[in-house]
């Protein structure tokens, strides 16, 4: 087992996109899909809306919680839960006493919009209207705890907008006109400033990159961009640094978000990598090390994380199943059992399947000259099987003992035109190189980067020495 648990592990950009997209999902899911107790809370309010809300209205006025057992209520004879009691309490002190044309409701969990209509006094019917109103409207069932709706009435207690702000960039607005009611949505483009930070790494590259005031996009944006060249898991050390000019977004002066990483440095045990980013004349952007030369490599160095070499390429050596001489085509990865396995590059998998000694094992093509194979493993990955596509960086499998084996570890094979190689000794290929045309205004871009870079990092140095 490996020691070098600490570094997170490192996935290729498309994978994180792909979780925080599932964590996106969920989280809609379980705003759309609140707990059972606020279900039934919802069903009654859509039984007996417009008297509830004015019985609310009515309850704030007179006195505080204790009061409301001894009303017969809707809220009381419909639901047998206390739970849904004591909320419905904390639900009348929310409403401001001031002045009960205007509700400022802030969404908490569980909330659906019927509850928050509810909050502001206003019935199912006015809720049906608004939903009804036009598509674009559905917008304000997507809650997010915290967000705060601002109510206006007419002295009717009709509802006449809604306002409330998404994020410092986005707000929406509702709002009743002679034709029903129109929903707005307004999106601010922010200021793009570029900032510069630095940091030292003394335990992990997550605690500086904290420090140096980077976000967790930024820091994972970081690590993406020099995965081919250092290991995250394996390759960092005390005294590493890195500095970088990236994309800040202000709005009115506040910053409320960041954009992308233009240029980089990691030294990572006294060797510097650069790394800065180009949009080609296409539109596609990339990141080039400062010379020009791709930084993406058509093969990711290790295909496990978390792992340590158990036994290198060799030419001759003691099998420790079968005790012959033996020689040994492909690299040993010690990793615990379960560990996924990543595609070291795009290909088809010609071998999804049980092959002999190699136990669990799938076989990928890489175009017409390169071939990998990952062999002893414990189970495949839904949807890697014999015949399809990968993409690099996509989990295939998990560590195993499958075959001959004598513990856990992935068994990997590099082949080149059919012939074995050492992968750890392989140059790798670089992928999609600069092209010349391009190379001047390429320059014109890097050359200033990077000697931003030296400045700034040379000014931070001398304040931090005062
Ligand atoms: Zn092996």
């Amino acid at each position: 087992m490996t020691s070098s648990t600490k570094a997170p592990p490192l996935y290729p950009k498309s994978h994180i996109l792909a979780a925080s997209g599932v964590a996106a999902v969920l989280s809609l899911a379980l705003l759309v899909f609140p707990s059972r107790e606020v279900e039934a809370q919802k069903t009654l309010i859509n039984l007996d809306l417009d008297n509830s809300a004015e019985h609310a209205l009515q309850q704030d006025d007179n006195a505080s919680g204790e009061s409301t057992t001894n009303k017969p209520s809707p809220f009381a004879v419909t639901v047998e839960s206390d739970n849904a009691d004591t909320q419905r309490v904390k639900t009348v002190t929310d409403e401001p006493k001031v002045d009960p044309l205007r509700h400022s409701i802030r969404v908490q969990s569980g909330d659906t919009l019927s509850t928050i209509f509810a909050k502001a006094g206003l019935g199912a019917s006015t809720l049906h209207e608004v939903l009804n109103s036009s598509k674009d409207a559905k917008q304000l069932t997507r809650l997010k705890v915290g967000q705060v709706l601002d109510f206006k009435l007419d002295s009717d207690g009709q509802l006449k907008t809604i306002n409330s702000k998404i994020s410092d960039l986005e707000s929406i607005a509702l709002a009743r006109g002679d034709k029903g009611f129109t929903f707005k949505r307004e999106v601010i483009k922010p200021d793009v400033e570029t900032a510069y930070t630095r940091g030292v790494i003394n335990s992990s590259l997550f605690l500086s990159a904290k420090r140096a005031g980077l976000s967790h996009n930024l820091t994972m944006d970081l690590a993406n961009v020099f995965g081919y060249d250092i290991d995250f898991a394996m390759d960092i050390r005390e005294g590493d640094e890195f500095e970088l000019i990236y994309e800040k977004k202000v709005v009115s002066g506040k910053q409320v978000g960041t954009g992308n990483i233009l240029s980089a440095r990691f030294t990572n045990r006294g060797k510097a990598f650069t790394a800065v980013r180009y949009t080609n004349k296409q539109g596609n952007s990339s990141y080039y090390n400062a010379n020009g030369e791709s930084m993406r490599k058509a093969f990711i160095r290790t295909p496990v994380d978390f792992a340590r070499i158990s036994s290198r390429f060799s030419t001759g050596r003691r099998h420790p199943v079968l005790n012959k001489i033996r020689a040994h085509k492909g690299v040993d990865y010690a990793a615990p059992r379960g560990t996924p396995i990543k595609a070291a590059g795009d290909g088809r998998a010609t071998l999804a399947g049980r092959s002999g000694g190699y136990g669990n094992t799938v076989v990928i093509q890489h175009g017409q000259r390169y071939r990998t194979l990952y062999a002893h493993m414990n189970g495949f990955a839904k949807g890697v099987r014999t015949g399809s596509n990968v993409k690099q960086g996509q989990i295939i499998g998990y560590v195993g003992t499958t075959g001959l084996s004598t513990g856990p570890h992935l068994h990997y094979e590099f082949q080149v035109n059919g012939v074995h190689v050492d992968p750890l000794s392989q140059k790798l290929p670089m992928a999609d190189p600069i092209a010349k045309s391009e190379k001047a205004r390429f320059m014109q871009i890097s050359k200033p980067l990077m000697a931003k870079m030296d400045s700034e990092r040379s000014t931070m140095l001398a304040l931090n020495q005062r």
